[in-house]
This record gives structure tokens, sequence and C-alpha cells, in this order.
């Protein structure tokens, strides 16, 4: 009797109320958000509200002590609405918060995660570099110490989350020596919003998630106090490399939202849309379209929640985040395209919504691993 599909009360429970959030108060205004390309500061703190910052975090640093199963549900259920909204969520919980929680000094994790889990602040992840995307290990920025400074110079770029008025800070990697194999030595460091030499400039003109927020990141002699290293010196490639398998998870999760997202508004619409006399999800053609996109979902959502499961159970589940990112990312885009394609001409006008889940599927095959690395990861856990 171990196997079990069933989710827990608790976890039925958060489903349903973040499926009625994001329906009563995030989808009204997704489209307009996405169109003014306009991060919004009132459905943050309505989400906030919700608890959907520190979701896995203890409620002893202000989070609500729940497991990654739960939180995967919370980001599928808001990505089935929005995919800016999600990235806002699942980059806050997973690349903001993550790293403070899991390597966070204990006057750390008291300084920064109390106002980051009340959604009153958020917090960036840096590790993308002009000059270094896949290859993580390439950074360019340096961290040199001086008394009791570091001195950080170098750049960062298309960090979510890191510039707008509620940005409290990020965690970026640097490069702090040499280790004795002659590879470089990588440290993870918390740069405070507000510290000299420290600019965040806003990017915009994306194709996707176009209400989040994304940010290059500009270090010149920025100053920093020597306890703001994370975790020991040395520590910060598998500090980065771990938080992405968490990463990817929030990855895989919007994948799945939004791959189940696009099919909610193609079965809808192709049960409404009459040709020929008839309902078009009457013709086999679309019907079947419909039943290998419901299919694909069911395998996306047991090869979601294995993984998560994998994780709160504290088993290795590195290829199963990798496998379930990438399997929810395609998955997402080849949905996404079908339900356009279900929509025919008025799939492609900005005023059905599945036009946005089409462009937003795109950037999941890319962001925290592109397809090919998730292949690459995959490939070398099984032997390859
Ligand atoms: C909106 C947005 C938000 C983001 N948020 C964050 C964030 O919060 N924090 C952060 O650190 N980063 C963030 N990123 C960066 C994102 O993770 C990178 O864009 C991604 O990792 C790919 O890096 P790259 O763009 O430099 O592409 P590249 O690494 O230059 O890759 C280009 C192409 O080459 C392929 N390729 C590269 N190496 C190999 C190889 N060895 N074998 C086969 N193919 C290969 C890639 O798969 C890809 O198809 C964000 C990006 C965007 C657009």
């Amino acid at each position: 009797m171990a196997l079990n599909y069933d989710l827990s009360e608790e976890q039925q429970i958060l489903r349903s109320s973040v499926r009625k959030f994001a329906k009563d108060v995030i989808k009204p205004v997704a489209r307009e958000l996405d169109e003014r390309e306009e991060f919004s500061y009132d459905t943050m703190k309505s989400m906030a509200e919700l608890g959907l910052f520190g979701v896995f975090v203890s409620p002893e640093h202000g989070g609500q002590g729940l497991d990654y199963v739960s939180y995967i549900i919370a980001t599928e259920e808001i990505a089935r609405v929005d995919g800016s909204h999600a990235a806002t969520v699942a980059a806050g919980n997973s690349l903001g918060i993550g790293p403070l929680n899991y390597y966070g000094s204990e006057e750390q994790k008291k300084k920064y995660l109390p106002k980051l889990c009340a959604g009153q602040g958020l917090w960036g992840f840096g590790l993308t570099e002009p000059n270094a995307g896949s290859d993580a290990g390439g950074s360019q920025t340096t961290a040199v110490p001086d008394g009791n400074e570091w001195v950080i110079n170098g750049s960062k770029i298309f960090i979510t989350n890191a510039a707008n008025k509620i940005s409290m800070g990020v965690t970026i990697q640097a490069v702090t020596g040499k280790r004795p194999d002659g590879k470089k030595e990588l440290s993870c460091f918390l740069v405070e919003h507000g510290t000299k030499g420290f600019t965040a400039k806003e990017m915009h003109g994306k194709l996707m998630w176009r209400s989040s927020n994304t940010a290059e990141l500009y270090f010149e002699d920025c100053r920093i106090p020597r306890e703001n290293l994370l975790g020991r010196q040395g520590d910060g490639f598998h500090q980065m490399l771990s938080t992405l398998d968490g990463g990817r998870l929030s990855i895989g999760a919007m994948g799945l939202g939004c791959g189940q997202g696009a099919f909610d508004l193609a079965l809808a619409y192709s049960q409404e849309r009459q040709q020929f006399g008839r309902p078009i999800c009457k013709f086999q053609a679309i019907a079947f379209k419909l039943a290998d996109m419901a299919m694909e979902i069911e395998l996306a959502r047991n090869l979601m929640y294995k993984a998560g499961w994998l994780r709160d159970n504290q088993r290795p589940f590195a290829q199963e985040a990798a496998m379930a990112k990438l399997y929810c990312s395609e998955l997402a885009r080849r949905v996404s395209n079908h339900a356009v394609q279900i929509h025919g001409g008025y799939g492609l006008m900005k005023e059905y919504d599945v036009e946005r889940f089409y462009r937003d599927a795109k950037f999941l095959e890319i962001g925290e691993g592109t397809s090919e690395v998730q292949r690459i990861v995959i490939s070398r856990q099984i032997g390859c």
C-alpha cells in the first residue's frame, strides 16, 4: 500500500485556494499588465497575503513551513492563469529565498527571510552574465577581499525580481580565486540594493513574462561587508547548481501550469466555436488533438509531482528535476501551439489569452538551463 497518488488534505486546500485566487485576482488583470509591460505591486501584495512567498521556509523564519510539492502546486496554479505572476512567485521562492534559506547563517536568515516571506521585498539570483549563460562556471565577476570588505566588479544579465521598487538585494556568484586544480574558485555573496557601486537597470522589450521584472546588474568597486559571504568561500558553484535543481522544479511547474491553462482555453473554445453546424471539438482532428494534450499534461503532472516528492523525502532528485523541467517546458510549447491552432485566427489576436500562453511557453525551454543543457544533465546522470 505504499504507492499513493492522493494529495494530502493540506495540499488539496492549498490547490483550491490558489486556483480561486488566480482566477479571481490575477486573470482579470494579466492581459493588460502584459500589454503594458507592468509589474503589479497590488497583485504582489495579494499574492503575499495568500502566503505565496516562503512556502517551504520554516515558520520560525517567517515562512509557511509547507513541503516542496505544495510549492509546485501553488506555482502550477498561478502559471495556469499567467506566466509573469508565476515567474515572480517562482523566482521569489526558489531563486531569491532558496539560497538564503539553505545556505544563509542564522543572522542572515533573521535579517532577510521574514521580510521576503511576507512579500514586502524581493530578492534576486544573479548567476547569468553576458559571457556566462549555460556555462555558469564561466563567471567573470570578481570579489576581492580588502580589510573587512569584499570589493565586487562585474555585471549580471536577465536577473528576475532584481530591479523594482521592492527589490531588496541579490545573491551573486563571483570569482574569489583559483582552486588547486586550476579552475576558478566561485563564491556567493549577498548584495543589498542601495550599496554604493551597485546599480540595477530594468530590461524591457521581452517576448514573454512581460509583467515580470528582469534586470541588468552592474558592480563597480562595490564594497560589501565580509559577513555578506553566503556559506563558505569556494562553495558558490555548488550552491548555485543545487539552487538550480530546485529552480528546475519551479520551471517544470510553470510548464505544467502553462500547458494546463492553454488546454483549458482550447477545450472551452472548441466546445463553443461552431463550424459546419457543429462545435469544432466534435471534429475528430480537434478531439484527438485535445486528447493528446490531456494525456501529455497527465504525464507531466506525474513526473513533476514525483520529482517534488523525491525532494521532500530527501532522496536524490537532480535527474528527475531535469527530466521534469525538460518534459514540462516542451509540453507547454507543444500544448500552447495546439491551443493556438484550435483557436484559428482568433488565437493570434491579443484579446485572446491563448496567445500569451504561446509566448510565455517559449522561455521555459531556455531559463534555468536550456533544453540542451537538461539533456546534458540527464545523459550524464544515466551514465553517458
Ligand atoms: C526573462 C529571463 C529571466 C531570467 N532570470 C534569470 C535569473 O533570475 N537569474 C539568472 O541567473 N539568470 C536568469 N536568466 C538567464 C537564463 O537562465 C539564461 O538565459 C539561460 O541559462 C541561457 O543562457 P544564455 O541566454 O546565455 O544562452 P547560451 O548559454 O549562450 O546558449 C545559447 C544556445 O547554445 C546552446 N548551448 C550552450 N552550451 C551548450 C552545450 N554545451 N551543448 C549544447 N548546446 C549548448 C544553448 O542550449 C542555447 O540553445 C533569465 C533569462 C531571461 C530571458
